[in-house]
């Protein structure tokens, strides 16, 4: 992103804003050389970061309709509203658009869409887990939720507000 004032190539992103439900990103940047600030408005799916699954290292676009396919499937016949799902694939994209860098580990997916849906709902976190993490063992998977719900009472009281 080069400056409009001086043409300098290093910008920094002073904010970050979604708008239009999510597909477009309203940046605030500031020139590095003269300070010169400046708005850049951007099509989210252009900026999100490549994919890279942790198994096999192979690199691939960001796909919400994959990851939603997913989220659907853990959530059926669960008390979770579309618009729920939505909100949280939101919330991902935007934390995914605030990461820094053009890749990011499917394992930063994964592990956002766990904490969300822990905090929705227990049985689809649980299922999501088995889907996303490949639990094969019972115990681990049983571990790893103790210690995640332990992690998080602090958080989930908050939110209850
Ligand atoms: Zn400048």
């Amino acid at each position: 992103m080069h400056c409009p004032s001086c043409n300098a190539e290093d910008t920094k992103v002073i904010d970050s804003r979604l708008l239009m439900e999510g597909k477009t990103v309203r940046r605030r940047r500031k020139c590095l050389s003269c300070e010169h600030r400046f708005t850049t408005y951007e099509q989210f799916q252009v900026q999100l970061p490549a994919v890279v699954k942790s198994s096999d290292g192979r690199r691939e676009p960001y796909n919400r309709e994959k990851i939603m396919k997913g989220l659907k499937k853990a959530c059926q016949k669960r008390p979770i509203s579309m618009e729920q799902i939505e909100n949280l694939l939101d919330e991902l994209e935007k934390s995914l658009n605030e990461f820094e860098g053009k890749e990011v580990p499917s394992s930063f997916i994964g592990e956002h869409i766990m904490q969300k849906l822990y905090q929705l709902d227990p049985v689809s976190y649980i299922r999501y887990g088995s889907f996303y993490w490949n639990f094969s063992d019972v115990e681990d998977f049983m571990t790893s939720l103790k210690s995640k719900s332990s992690e998080q009472k602090g958080t989930q009281s908050e939110q209850l507000q």
